[in-house]
């Protein structure tokens, strides 16, 4: 069940519910949110007299297995990324190249998408290659290339880890961990995640259910971490037209289920650079909070996902719009 917690409740609404909890064999698994909610769930019912004890906001004994993902343990949530605040009016734009090539190259092209409006820079320094003798990228080198970037532009940083055994080190330079497509449901590695303290972004995996995505969350949730936003990045369909095909369903279907934000990613989405741009503007149309947007001065030269790459300039045109298009979307104060 769940049971929503005040910021005020004292200790010993939350000792007898970890004791009523342990009296059912269970145990009740507490995170506490930045605003100072909490919310704790716990496998099987509690008894009424703990339900009603101070603190106590509400319970829900009906639920999904994924508990702390659910809308019913929380209306929304924001997540911030540095001083980037994901999930409210204003879409994030996170920009950059699928793979840090450089450190000169990096540097522009944090310039670059900054100036085209984005607010996260994204890079891959670990990359999950598809070919093993594809360029699996700088590693450590990458990392800092990032940090410097950041230094110098002021735009916090998204960066791909794969393994448990790197997230204190790619923790310790990005402002915010991806965990990719191919790795949604790598259970030791969300768990990981779960503790590193920075805020995840978790990809979809290209052939994983809504639910299946959501347990996954609740993998990162439930491991302490309350700073997760849903990536929407595209699943594998039958037609080889596209690389994958971008499931705009998603996007307001796993907001009826949960309370955290969704990007949505037309790059790997589409595969294709001529779509990148309405697929954009369709997502943040969809409800949407935001872009995560592979983007190269060069795109054609790009090390990696050169087909699916656009310009700092057509960046600008996809943020400028995405800015009115969420506008409308939001325009009556209620987020869909
Ligand atoms: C990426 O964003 O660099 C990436 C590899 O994406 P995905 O995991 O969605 O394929
Ligand atoms: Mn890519």
């Amino acid at each position: 069940m769940i049971v929503t917690l005040e910021a005020t409740t004292p200790d010993s609404t939350r000792e007898a519910l970890r004791v009523a909890a342990a009296l059912i064999g269970s145990a009740a698994n507490e995170l506490r949110y930045d605003d100072g909610a909490a919310v704790v769930v716990v496998e099987g019912d509690l008894p009424v007299d703990v339900l009603a004890l101070p603190g106590v906001r509400a319970s829900f004994d009906k639920h999904k297995a994924y508990m702390h993902a659910s809308k019913l343990a929380r209306e929304r949530s924001i997540v911030m990324v540095g001083s980037v605040a994901v999930g409210e009016d204003e879409p994030v734009i996170m920009a950059g190249p699928c793979v840090v090539e450089g450190r000169e190259e990096t540097l522009a092209v944090a310039r670059a998408v900054r100036e085209a409006g984005a607010t996260i820079l994204r890079g891959g320094a670990f990359k999950p290659r598809t070919s093993p003798y594809a360029f699996q990228g700088l590693g450590e080198l990458g990392l800092q290339h990032l940090a410097e970037a950041r230094e110098e532009t002021g735009l916090p940083v998204v960066t791909e880890v794969m393994e448990p055994d790197q997230v204190e080190l790619v923790a310790h330079y990005a402002d915010m961990l991806q965990v990719g497509s191919r790795n949604m449901q790598n259970y030791p590695l969300l768990r990981r995640v779960g503790s590193a303290g920075k805020p995840v972004l978790l990809k979809r995996g290209f052939q994983a259910t809504v639910e299946e995505w959501l347990m996954a969350a609740e993998y990162i949730l439930a491991s302490g971490n309350p700073n997760v936003v849903l990536c929407e990045r595209g699943i594998r369909a039958f037609d080889p037209a596209f690389r994958f095909t971008l499931d705009l369903n998603a996007v307001p279907a796993v907001k009826e289920l949960t309370h955290l934000p969704v990007v949505v990613d037309p790059s790997h989405g589409t595969g294709k650079r001529s779509l990148v741009a309405s697929m954009a503007l369709a997502g943040i149309a969809a409800g949407a909070d935001g872009l995560i947007v592979e983007v190269h001065p060069a795109p054609e030269t790009a090390r990696c996902d050169a087909a699916q790459t656009i310009t700092p300039d057509e960046l600008a045109l996809i943020s400028r719009r995405a800015r009115l298009i969420r506008e409308v979307v939001v325009g009556d104060g209620v987020l869909v």
